[in-house]
């Protein structure tokens, strides 16, 4: 077999060596060309094609363990699958020897403790899933499909984070396989270096077999979904969306956006195609507050669909699964904000009238609350300042489109990027984004993230990610 060595240079691992490897592992392991390696390498930005030398579906730890220590004893690049959501994919490698830890799907749930132990290859909906059966819910992301690991593992925000803080706030523990082939806890009580890093450090200090997460009452119904209006009102609906977001309770979280109308079957078909302007909705407190509070929405003006309502949280968290298919090509630009102010509006409008794709948006979603409460060194996610995300998010289906497609996503954000508080967000950070950009993401953390990568990763196995070199 062809693969990369951990220094780049190309090796031969020799077919008796991977039966060796073959022989240690309990889930299958598929070479290049079998129908279980291409499922595996197939991710959801379809501009990604990269083949790894060969992929093992880890049924569980000793299967991550036998990986990792196979791989450091043939010298080999590893890269490491949990959901296959990252944009820039980060969860391939050309040559690599590929974990997919899409078997890894358990979740235990103590409703007593409200603490969530999530298998690392998880999807956000198993655990909203489990944890939903006890009226608890983990603060997870807004697109159900999206794995665990890389969410966690960079910070993570969703319709909870106003209340609870990024994802990562709310990890107390990880099961961490090490570059030494160690399963090892992180938590404060013990390795608390590693655990610091762990959150928002990415995937660069060992392989993530588990994430216990703090639960909280929420659901099983909320208010929520979308209202939306014709581009044309765009000017008084994101004022709306100004001012409302501003005085909104921890609950409460609003997102605008623009795109043209999906066909979806809450919007009529005369618009589908059309440029809309929309306002996304969660309250996650109590209904009856819910529905007071979104009443503003749902009264503003005239709007061409409405699907604001009484739902189920596990509903909520899938309401956009649709328009973010795993195969089409996506290119994305992401700022955070300290506030919204009506100057950046007008850009949001501008940009979203010159959009390529009928698949395309321009979204800003509220986070501000709880995570700007702690301090900065909390993790390495830091970030504290920010209170929206925007996200100038391309999105189309053929390559032939690639260029004016990113062209306008690069536009777009060039004109709207003074408005950021200077960082942006790990996890949005497409194939194209340098060193630059990781430093505005993490920024102060970056040195201490260096020290703790030498002490535990110091010859930079874990590297097919947003690298961090040890210090
Ligand atoms: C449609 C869509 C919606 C999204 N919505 C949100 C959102 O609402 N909120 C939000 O915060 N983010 C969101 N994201 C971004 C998301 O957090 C990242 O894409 C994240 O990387 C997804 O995790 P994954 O496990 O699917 O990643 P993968 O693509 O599988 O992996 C990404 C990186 O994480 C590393 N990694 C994965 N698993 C492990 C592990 N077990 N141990 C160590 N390293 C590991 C990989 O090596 C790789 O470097 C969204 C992404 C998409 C595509």
């Amino acid at each position: 077999m062809r693969a990369k060595a951990i220094d780049g240079r190309e090796i031969d691992v020799k077919e008796d060596t991977l039966a060796g490897l073959k022989a240690r592992l309990s889930g299958p392991l598929f070479p290049p060309g079998d129908a279980g390696y291409e499922e595996s390498r197939t991710i959801w930005n379809g501009m990604i094609d990269r083949k790894p030398a060969a992929v093992a579906r880890c049924r569980g730890i000793a299967d991550v363990i036998a990986c990792v220590q196979f791989a450091r004893e043939n010298a080999l690049l590893l890269c490491i699958k949990g959901g296959g959501h990252n944009i820039a994919g980060l969860a391939l490698a050309d040559g690599a020897l590929m974990l997919d830890l899409s078997l890894m799907r358990g979740v235990w749930v103590d409703p007593h403790g409200k603490v969530a132990h999530a298998q690392a290859g998880c999807l956000l909906s198993d655990v909203d899933r489990e944890t939903q059966v006890h009226g608890l819910a983990a603060v997870l992301g807004f697109v159900s499909l999206t794995g665990i690991a890389g969410l966690t593992l960079g910070g993570g925000f969703g319709y909870l984070t106003r209340r609870f803080g990024w994802t990562s706030d709310n990890v107390v523990g990880m099961d961490v396989v090490t570059a030494d082939g160690r399963l090892v806890r992180a938590s404060s009580d013990e390795n608390a270096d590693l655990f610091w890093g762990l959150r928002g450090g990415g995937g660069n200090f060992g392989v993530v077999t588990g994430i216990d997460y703090v639960l909280h009452p929420v659901g099983p119904q909320v208010v929520g979904g979308i209202v939306a209006w014709p581009a044309s009102e765009a000017p008084k609906v994101l004022e709306l969306y100004r001012t409302l977001s501003e005085k909104a309770p921890p609950e409460l979280t609003l997102v605008a956006l623009m795109r043209p109308a999906p066909p979806a079957p809450w919007l009529p078909k005369d618009v589908h195609g059309k440029p809309i302007v929309a306002l996304l909705a969660c309250c996650s407190g109590r209904p009856e507050e819910g529905e007071q509070l979104v009443a503003p929405i749902k009264s503003f003006g005239h709007p061409i669909g409405d699907v604001l309502v009484r739902r189920p949280y596990a509903q909520m968290q899938a309401l956009l699964d649709a328009t973010q298919p795993k195969g089409r090509r996506y290119y994305w630009k992401s700022e955070y904000l300290p506030r919204i102010e009506p100057a950046l509006c007008q850009k949001v409008i501008e940009h979203a009238a010159k959009i390529r794709s009928p698949h395309s948006a321009v979204i800003l979603f509220q986070i501000g609350g709880a995570l700007n409460r702690l301090d900065d060194g909390h993790s390495p996610v830091g970030n504290r300042d920010a209170s929206y995300v925007l996200n100038v998010a391309g999105s189309w289906e053929k390559m032939d489109d690639d260029g004016a497609n990113i062209e306008w996503a690069r536009e777009a954000w060039n004109d709207m990027k003074s408005f950021s508080t200077g960082g942006t967000y790990i996890n949005f950070l497409t194939e194209d984004e340098g060193p630059e950009r990781i430093e505005a993401a993490l920024g102060h953390g970056l040195a201490r993230l260096a020290e703790v990568k030498a002490r535990w990763d110091p010859q930079n196995v874990f590297c097919t990610n947003r690298n961090i070199k040890p210090a």
